[in-house]
């Protein structure tokens, strides 16, 4: 039950951060990234920048599922719900801004937007009332789209349709690399996607960009070591693929989760929210479903999208660019109460956890 307390104990922790003091550089900067909301969430919360030396920087990228969803998708969920169809979604999603309105201002005028806590309830929802229409808005990285396509592959109630809007991490690494005056020295890879994709998928980065990458869990301990085996790779000037996160992640990851995904989707390029087009890296319905793609069923199609607010910097944000503290914005007219941006909205947003968690 107390598990998780050793990767918080407090000794431990001072010698890693000794251990990273060895062998960071002593003037370079080393920029790490991460693109996870859950390590943000760690890293601010418990403090950890504060314990790395000066020139060692972590920087937060498009690692939140719901930051990245494109006011376009959203707005094609209003639009569903706009013509009658019940729309079930995940509570952090109702207040992202969107072109025009979010779903929660959809709700107040009236349209049926319902919060579920997975697709199994809009499934539910939808067998209870099968005379009504009922869509599931579809959001997350690679580690919800497998209980999407287990919900697909199993042939849903036909009052059931879905909004895929699911997205794939390593192309928005990959995104990152090409971003030339980013300058990453190293990855820290997600934990609980790596369960589902496995270590291999993250191979091209040490191959192809002679990139350190580690996947690492969400216990500061975890991150602390996962920063200190990326600055030691630095240091002998190798480039590998590392698993800091053994106790839950393999090389080959949840074969039968990947099944069910390569059965039900496609993939497809994607539009990231204020990142523009990502090659192959959201997922679509394949072709024998088209049944259940909500949009095909109701005619709804948002090719564009407004994604950002006038002054907002939440596209900075999510490549890790910017501070949430440099955005003129941060918590002056966007804050977790009244926000302006996607990156605010959500708890896996760097600007929520920045105005929530920073000490
Ligand atoms: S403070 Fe608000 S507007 Fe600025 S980047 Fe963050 S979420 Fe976007």
């Amino acid at each position: 039950m107390f598990e998780h307390l050793k990767f918080r104990d407090p000794v431990l922790a001072k010698r890693i951060v000794e251990k990273i003091r060895e062998v960071a550089p002593k003037s370079d900067v080393v920029k790490i990234c991460h693109v996870c909301g859950t390590h943000e969430w760690t890293i601010t919360h418990f403090g950890l920048r504060s314990l790395l030396p000066s020139n060692v920087e972590v920087i937060a990228g498009p690692g939140c599922p719901v930051c990245v969803t494109p006011a376009s998708e959203i707005d094609e969920a209003v639009q569903l719900a706009q013509k009658g169809v019940a729309v079930t979604c995940f509570g952090d999603v109702l207040r992202v801004p969107s072109s025009e309105k979010s779903l929660l201002d959809a709700k107040a005028e009236g349209a049926d937007i319902r919060v579920v806590y997975s697709v199994s309830d809009a499934v539910k929802m939808a067998e209870k009332e099968p005379a009504k229409e009922f869509a599931f808005f579809a959001i997350g990285f690679e580690t919800t789209a497998p209980s999407t396509a287990i919900e697909v592959l199993k042939k849903p109630p036909k009052n059931l349709s879905f909004l895929v809007s699911h997205r794939l991490i390593p192309p928005a690494m990959e995104l990152l690399l090409g971003i030339g005056d980013l300058h990453i020295d190293g990855f820290i890879a997600p934990g609980h996607v790596s369960t589902v994709i496995g270590l291999k998928a993250y191979e091209i980065f040490p191959k192809a960009y002679r990139m350190p990458t580690v996947v690492a869990g969400f216990e500061p301990l975890d991150v602390l070591f996962a920063v200190y085996m990326i600055l030691k790779q630095l240091k002998e000037g190798v480039a590998r693929l590392e698993n800091e996160y053994v106790r839950a992640v393999n090389w080959e990851g949840n074969i039968k989760a990947q099944e069910v995904m390569q059965q039900a989707f496609e993939v497809v390029d994607g539009e990231w929210r204020g990142l523009g087009r990502l090659p192959s890296s959201a997922f679509k319905l394949k072709t024998q479903y088209v049944n259940f793609d909500a949009c095909e069923k109701f005619g709804v199609h948002v090719k564009h999208g407004r994604d950002l607010l006038p002054g907002c910097q939440c596209h900075l944000v999510m490549i890790g660019k910017i501070k949430p503290t440099e955005c003129p914005l941060f918590m002056k007219a966007c804050t977790p109460q009244k926000p302006k941006g996607a990156c605010m909205v959500s708890i896996e947003g760097t600007c929520r956890i920045w105005a929530k968690e920073a000490k």
